[in-house]
């Protein structure tokens, strides 16, 4: 099973699902192209279907869970227990068979997953953090950063509908050297499997400069943002 060929059954099941965030599109990239271990991703059920026919027919390990989501506000959610009004489909996907731990893992133990997603471990162990900003996680990330910041760790992006080039990952600081080479890592897959105009939006995207209220909403700036980027 070529690269190529990952990528554009992976793509072309996902450019179908209106639940899944354009963000993930350089992470399929890197799946495809063995950059990147696993895929993760929540969407509606009827997207969740779509997805896991396409990997099961690339024979990759597949796995999903019903799950509910509980919105904290300015992006940030929390899987529950108990019904929310937002019941959606949690999918991951792997190419050796460790779909069914990264599954659980997600559910029970994030530094694990965070691992098996192939995220930094400097992140993955800082996640906790943000996680205890909730909605103010933007903020959060705001307070100790450089500025202009490099557009690789721009995580607001995807808040506001765009590609960006870090995917799900929350970087630890915005200037985590790791997050920045994971997130290259997926720029160059997209190129190397000649998918440049994924990687030159999701480049543009990352540019863009963003908004953060002083409660933590992101939008993307109309004109000079709160934040900006440079590559
Ligand atoms: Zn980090």
């Amino acid at each position: 099973m070529s690269a190529s060929h990952v990528a554009v059954e992976l793509l072309r099941a996902s450019a179908e699902c209106l639940s899944l965030r354009l963000a993930v599109l350089p992470e399929i990239a890197a799946f495809a192209n063995g950059a990147k271990p696993a895929l993760r991703f929540v969407v509606s059920p009827s997207d969740a279907t779509r997805l896991h026919a396409a990997a099961t027919r690339l024979r990759l390990d597949v796995r999903t869970k019903p799950i509910f989501l509980s919105s904290k506000g300015n992006g940030w959610n929390e899987i529950v227990s108990g019904p929310t009004e937002s019941s959606q489909e949690l999918i991951v996907i792997t190419r050796d068979n460790s779909a069914g731990r990264l599954l659980d893992a997600e559910l029970i133990d994030a530094v694990e997953a965070g691992l098996l997603l192939g995220y930094p471990e400097c992140c993955v162990r800082a996640l906790s953090g943000i996680a205890a900003a909730a909605d103010q996680w933007a903020l959060h990330l705001l307070e100790n950063a450089n500025k202009p910041i490099n557009a690789r760790l721009n995580r607001f992006a995807a808040e506001w509908g765009g590609i960006g080039l870090i995917g799900e990952l929350f970087p630890c600081s915005l200037h985590c050297a790791a997050a920045a080479c994971y997130a290259q890592s997926l720029y160059n897959s997209a190129i190397s499997l000649g998918l440049c105009r994924l990687a030159e939006a999701a480049k543009s995207d990352a540019l863009a400069s963003v908004s953060v209220s002083p409660l933590g909403r992101i939008s993307r700036a109309k004109a000079k943002g709160t934040v900006e980027f440079y590559w």
